[in-house]
């Protein structure tokens, strides 16, 4: 017998998207210059300056992003890309479009993120570059992964997806290396959607930045502007994942919200922690031991399905009749069926990651939540179990 519903829906996440974003997309409308312009060019100088890095190319996503990177790399078939399969299956599927082939490392139970233990093993001769995931706004374990890259000769790209904000012993994600940004809606700030990738590689960024765009020069955008030049040279095919003014200027203005947005998610995420200390069937992922600080991007619990007394997609569909919106992050990207079929990772050769993926889901969690909407979730998985338990 259901006994808790709200009254209306709960999303799982919603933007936060205030007058000062509005005003500012609507003059970027009004001006005359809508694409890629000044906004993105301070936009990439903001984000760089924010996370402590030299060099930014803004993006359309960070899944064109990567598949950048993976580009300047110059991948070869039968290169490998040592990569979590805890992932968005983005990073994956674009590693597989480069002609290389993903190379998948078993998860940390606790944090569900690789760890340099895990990796080493699974380095061959053909591996080119790996890709650990920060997760749900906690950064992996990069001390012993760079000393491993450093020691192969491998590139390091990190996910930074979930992490515009968060710190690995005192240090931002994307000061040093070579991180990935994505600014989708869900993300801990927005530009509708849109991604960074940022180094210290000046030669990295600038390929990235001609690439992005037809294979033409650096300014190349300015060729309809009087300081621009209306000859432009394709030094090398390109790709068209260039980011709209519209969207830097949302990318301003939210980067100013962004320590805001993370504060408020550390204190939601304060009061789930206290309210889960009653609930066994259901328990939050660790957070990491080491000096680190955590941007909370997602707030992830496992359902324990023997104690629940059914699978995690019961328990969902039951949180939704609840009216409480719920996320995946992720289903293992393996286990989608193009990599299924491909029979080099059945079910059973990633255990820690099919455990995770039967049993993860992602709570209701935005900047603009109340502390009622949080105890409204609790009430309703706490509902749900004691459904479960009713013959
Ligand atoms: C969202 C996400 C991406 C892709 O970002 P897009 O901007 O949507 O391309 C990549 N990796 C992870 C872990 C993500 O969560």
């Amino acid at each position: 017998m259901q006994e808790f519903t709200r009254k209306t829906f709960l999303p799982f996440s919603l933007p936060g998207i205030d007058e000062k974003d509005i005003s500012g997309v609507i003059e970027v409308l009004k001006s005359g210059w809508i694409t890629t312009g000044p906004k993105c060019d301070a936009f990439e100088k903001a984000f760089a300056a924010y996370v402590g890095a030299p060099h930014a190319c803004a993006l359309t996503s960070a899944t064109a992003g990567m598949h950048l990177v993976l580009l300047a790399l110059g991948l070869k078939p039968g290169d490998e890309v040592i990569t979590s399969s805890m992932t968005w299956v983005s990073t994956v599927n674009m590693i597989e479009l480069c002609g290389a082939r993903p190379v998948f490392v078993d998860i940390d139970r606790s944090t569900l993120m690789i760890t340099a233990d895990r990796i080493a093993p699974l380095i061959s001769k053909r591996t080119r570059a790996m890709v650990p995931v920060h997760y749900a706004g906690a950064p992996a374990d990069m001390d012993p992964i760079r000393e491993l890259a450093k020691k192969h000769n491998i590139v390091l790209i990190e996910d930074a997806a979930h992490a515009a904000g968060t710190e690995y012993k005192g240090q931002r994600v994307g000061k040093t290396g070579l991180s990935i940004f994505s600014f989708h809606p869900i993300k801990n700030m927005t530009t509708g959607e849109g991604g960074m990738v940022v180094s210290e590689d000046q030669e990295l960024v600038d390929r990235v930045r001609r690439l992005k765009f037809h294979g033409l020069a650096k300014d190349a955008w300015q060729r309809y502007s009087r300081k621009g030049s209306v000859v432009m040279e394709v030094t090398e095919p390109g790709f068209k994942y260039n980011l709209t003014d519209i969207q830097a200027s949302l990318g301003l203005t939210q980067l100013e919200k962004l320590d805001r947005f993370n504060e408020r998610r550390k204190e939601l995420v304060a009061i789930y922690d206290e309210l889960f200390k009653s609930v066994e069937e259901v328990r939050p992922i660790g957070r990491p031991a080491y000096p680190h600080k955590h941007t909370h991007h997602l707030y992830i619990v496992q359902v324990d399905i023997d104690r629940a007394g059914m699978s995690r997609d019961e328990f969902v569909d039951q949180l939704k009749a609840r009216n409480i919106g719920v996320g995946i992050h992720f289903r293992a990207a393996h286990l989608h069926e193009y990599y299924a079929k491909q029979g080099r990772y059945p079910r059973g050769s990633l255990p820690e990651t099919e455990r995770a993926s039967d049993r993860i889901m992602s709570l209701p969690l935005f900047p603009g939540m109340t502390a009622n909407d949080v105890r409204d979730v609790v009430l309703a998985i706490k509902d749900v179990v004691r459904a479960g338990r009713t013959p």
